[in-house]
């Protein structure tokens, strides 16, 4: 699979999805990211390195993962029939393995001996820190010391697992002087380290790279539903942070062009307070992380501070791509409140004994609404992109208060 512009939902030889995505940076990283561009070319026209990276997916992520027919939630709801694609099954519960084991392949085969990256709430940390764990490399995390001690138990996770965590005290202490706590490191030892971004996002190559390691979730799916319907799907859901869940199960069917396909942002406390995290909602066109997307920003012109109950979407950024799918009208992007989300939750774990992430429970808010006004034979396919095991405290005690 090439990024040349045989397809117009892919990206040019230079990163750019239209007008969105790009290498935005300054001349100190530009010479290590073209390495990595380099790396990646060669790499996935490699069939032994796609060999490599769909053995482990299979042998110890477990894929393929299910399609679930969520047969009482679609009695519940009334409408539409909805499947779950099940990747909070995967190891360690979430689909970033996916892309991290990619990245930690890459990093060996380019003879580096370490991966680093900056983690907020520390899922992409640990999902890095159990692929360094597996493919035998050393794993820094750079981690604002807030974080460190608001996510204790990723700390010891990442810790047990052989990372070096290295709490950021400078500034605000959060995942923006995280970022370029990392970025400097890497910078000073390009030669050692591959930064191993933990989305869609960032400077090419990686929106592109992130995306080809998650397009596992929609080419099974893809498949699995053929198999189970004898046709496609009505419309795709999933939830976008950085996006790169939603692009996994999108990218399959973007040629498919009577499948719609929706993403779905954190609306936090509500689009009129500064409490959310809808980007490709409320954002303006703008440079973020090394890549020109939409951005949410605060008054003085900086990534804004951000909100959601689902610690892994919020983010003031969005993968180039996806302003891209939004702009040329492939894709469409709606938003859900935290309290939409904290129903939906509860109605999955209720009414079919699976309990997924508020991060995922975006998405099922959004099939939420949508369900019901489609006719019985109509279908949705949902990316239940994680297990919800790691927000139970949490929402007991929202519920409670
Ligand atoms: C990190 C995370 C997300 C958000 O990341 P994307 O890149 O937008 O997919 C969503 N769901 C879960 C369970 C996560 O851990």
């Amino acid at each position: 699979m090439t990024d040349t512009q045989t397809s117009p939902y892919r990206a040019d030889d230079r990163g750019y999805f239209g007008e969105f995505g790009g290498a935005v940076l300054p001349p100190f990283l530009v010479e290590p990211m073209a390495e990595v561009a380099l790396a990646y070319d060669e790499a996935k026209r490699d069939p032994a390195f796609q060999e490599e990276l769909q053995a482990l997916l299979h042998r110890y992520v477990g894929r393929p993962s299910l399609l679930y027919a969520a047969e009482n939630l679609t009695r519940e709801l009334g409408g539409a029939k909805v499947y779950l694609k099940r990747e909070d099954l995967n190891h360690t519960g979430a689909h970033k393995i996916n892309h991290t084991l990619g990245e930690a392949l890459l990093a060996k085969r380019m003879g580096k001996s370490k991966v680093i990256a900056e983690t907020g709430a520390g899922q992409h940390g640990v999902a890095l820190a159990t692929a360094a764990a597996l493919v035998g490399l050393e794993c820094e995390i750079h981690m604002g010391a807030i974080d460190v001690e608001k996510q204790h138990p990723n700390v010891v996770r990442m810790e047990l697992l052989g990372a070096k965590v290295v709490p950021v005290e400078r500034g605000g202490r959060s995942l923006k002087e995280a970022v370029d706590s990392a970025f400097e490191v890497y910078a000073a030892h390009p030669e050692e380290y591959l930064f191993a971004i933990g989305s869609v996002v960032g400077p090419h190559p990686f929106p592109s790279m992130v995306r080809d390691f998650q397009s596992v979730v929609g080419r099974e799916a893809r498949a699995q539903i053929l198999e189970a319907e004898g046709r496609l799907p009505d419309a795709l859901v999933a939830c976008v942070g950085g996006g790169s869940n939603a692009m996994g199960l999108f990218d399959a069917f973007l040629e498919d062009e009577a499948v719609r396909v929706i993403g779905v942002e954190p609306a936090g406390e509500g689009l009129d307070t500064d409490r959310h995290a809808a980007t490709m909602t409320l954002g303006v066109t703008g440079d973020i992380h090394g890549m020109h997307t939409k951005v949410l920003l605060d008054a003085a012109g900086e990534p804004a501070p951000v909100h959601s109950i689902g610690s892994g979407i919020d983010y003031p950024g969005v993968g180039p791509q996806h302003a891209h799918l939004e702009q040329i009208g492939r894709a469409e992007y709606v938003s859900v409140t935290d309290a939409e989300a904290l129903a939906a939750f509860q109605l999955l774990t209720r009414s079919e004994g699976i309990i997924p992430a508020l991060e995922s429970s975006h998405a099922l808010a959004h099939v939420v609404r949508l369900a019901p006004t489609l006719p019985a034979d109509a279908i949705i396919i949902a990316n239940l992109s994680g297990r919800g095991d790691k927000d139970v405290d949490f929402v007991a005690e929202r519920l409670r208060g």
